[in-house]
């Protein structure tokens, strides 16, 4: 028998897909069905241009019901996150919850997890990519890695 190391256990994931349930409305179903086919989108007011995420059904800055949902690259940078250590019923794993900036969609922030790495090396300013999670229902959540080699991120943090 053998038991996870130390390192294994510490490294950021996100919850079990039965953790997870989605449910979408009109307003979110395309972000939704995106990430089924591992496309991450967003939608952006076909009137005056503006991303919002979350999805709503008003653009809140011109009213407009009008949009286009917008392909992005899947890039991303850490704008804000925390470290949770133990969830219930899963008291060995460790979450990284992070609010992130998606350079293609000024403006847009979205709320993730930024999975497969130690938590020390996650920093505000990190580039991250986006890859794909299954939760219930046949779902993907998107989630994010960071982008270059380990320790990319702890030298952005000590430059700040
Ligand atoms: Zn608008």
């Amino acid at each position: 028998m053998t038991r996870p190391t130390a390192t294994t256990a510490t490294l950021a994931t996100a919850l079990p897909a039965s953790a997870v349930t989605i449910a979408t409305d009109p307003s979110t179903e395309p972000f939704w069905q995106a990430a089924r086919e591992r496309r991450l989108v967003a939608p952006r007011c076909a009137d005056c241009g503006r991303f919002r995420l979350p999805p709503t059904p008003f653009c809140p800055h011109c009213q407009s019901t009008a949009v286009d949902w917008t392909e992005l690259s899947g890039r991303a940078v850490v704008y804000t996150f925390t470290v949770v250590r133990g969830y219930p019923g899963l008291p060995d794993i460790t979450l990284v919850p992070a609010v992130v900036d998606l350079p293609d969609a000024p403006g847009a922030r979205l709320v993730t997890n930024v999975v497969g790495c130690d938590p020390a090396d996650v920093a505000i300013g990190a580039e991250l990519t986006v890859d794909f999670h299954p939760v219930s229902d046949g779902w993907l959540l998107p989630v994010f890695r960071l982008a270059g080699p380990p320790g990319a991120a702890r030298a952005v943090r000590e430059q700040a």
